[in-house]
């Protein structure tokens, strides 16, 4: 048994690299560590620009396949709950140079324009998409009220639960806490709730909180399970676990295949969100053109805004089990005084149509 409030300190194995971008092509299609697992990648020769390979790696998550830490990351870098296996899985020196000639050529790269257009999210965007609007609104003690201090409440009431068209049909957020190498993972949770998976939107509807114990009984619903301290001297709140945006189906280069025109956004740089969760602004460190079907030139300074419901509702397909990827965030702030949680999230490229980007303009 294990939780992450009682982990030693090297428990959380965190490694940074420096935040930029890449452009080259990798030129291996195999993976060191993993010899025998699929290796995938999306390139663009025209433009130079590829993915970095993606190794797939079965049976190491709770989903049907658990994906290589993508270069570079935010959020002070890639956290997983495992041990030496996963600094070797990240290919530090393999990925060096590209990140580093990504950087240099954000420096020259045009900034990206305002208008509204399809806007497809990394995996390591649309978990911060799911953290910030889904993650946050959904905690029960905020939708109480009792919880307001560090851009608390919600925009949610209770009476919300079973009807409320949070998004498309496409859009399906789970909590697990039983993620393999999830930061949210643990056996109980800091009421003793065992850990489990559950389903907050299904379908786009909402179909349950994130509860403790007393919000699960004050609702009526649910059996708490997301109680969670960051140390032995502070009351838990609740808490995400590992919240994650289901993976529906295609491969990232089908995603992009029946887009026009579009905007590719990759590895978050800012966010800001109002404290009801409704009204918000992203912002990634690198974008991509999408003209008929691929990526093209690469754009920086990219943005996004738009309002919960109305964004989610325009999700209209998430990219396949293949391309989905695990991400930990170490720093999810809550209550006063201040407590951190970790948490993982996990997502697929997911598409959006008719977003309003360029909004820093
Ligand atoms: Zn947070």
């Amino acid at each position: 048994m294990f939780t992450d409030q009682h982990l030693p300190a090297t428990g959380i194995l965190q490694t940074w690299l420096t935040q930029g971008t890449y452009v080259s092509s990798p030129q291996s299609m195999s993976c060191s560590q993993h010899p025998g697992a699929s290796v995938q990648s999306v390139s663009n020769p025209s433009h130079e620009h590829s993915h970095a390979p993606i190794c797939t790696v079965p049976g190491l998550s709770g989903h049907t396949a658990h994906t290589m830490p993508p270069h570079p990351a935010t959020h002070s870098g890639v956290s997983s709950q495992g041990g030496w296996e996963l600094v070797e899985r990240l290919n530090l020196d393999g990925e060096a140079p590209r990140v580093g000639e990504q950087a240099a050529a954000l420096l020259r790269a045009p900034e990206c324009p305002a208008g509204r257009t399809t806007v497809v999210l990394s995996p390591e965007q649309a978990i911060m998409q799911v953290h910030e609007s889904v993650g946050h609104p959904t905690e029960l003690d905020r939708v109480y009220g009792t919880e307001a201090a560090y851009a608390g409440t919600s925009f949610l009431s209770p009476d919300d639960l079973g009807s409320l068209r949070y998004g498309s049909e496409q859009m399906n957020i789970t909590a697990d806490a039983t993620t393999p190498e999830g930061l949210g993972t643990f056996a109980f949770d800091d009421e003793g709730v065992p850990a489990r998976r559950e389903s907050i939107v299904e379908a786009g509807v909402l179909r349950g909180f994130l509860s403790s114990r007393e919000t699960a009984e004050q609702l009526g619903a649910g059996t708490g399970g997301s109680m969670r301290a960051d140390g032995w001297s502070r009351m838990p709140l609740v808490r995400m676990t590992n919240l994650h945006l289901e993976p529906g189906e295609g491969s990232f280069e089908e995603l992009l295949a029946d887009i026009d025109d579009g905007l590719y956004l990759e590895t978050n740089k800012s966010w800001s969100i109002d404290d009801k969760r409704l009204n918000f602004q992203f912002g990634t460190q690198i974008a991509w053109e999408i003209k008929n079907g691929q990526l093209g030139r690469m754009l920086r300074d990219a943005t996004y805004t738009g309002v919960t419901p109305r964004f989610w509702a325009k999700l209209d397909r998430v990219a396949g089990p293949n391309e989905w990827q695990l991400f930990g965030l170490t720093n999810c702030g809550k209550g006063q005084p201040g407590q951190s949680a970790h948490v993982s999230h996990g997502a697929s490229p997911a598409r959006f149509r008719d977003v309003e980007i360029g909004v820093s303009k």
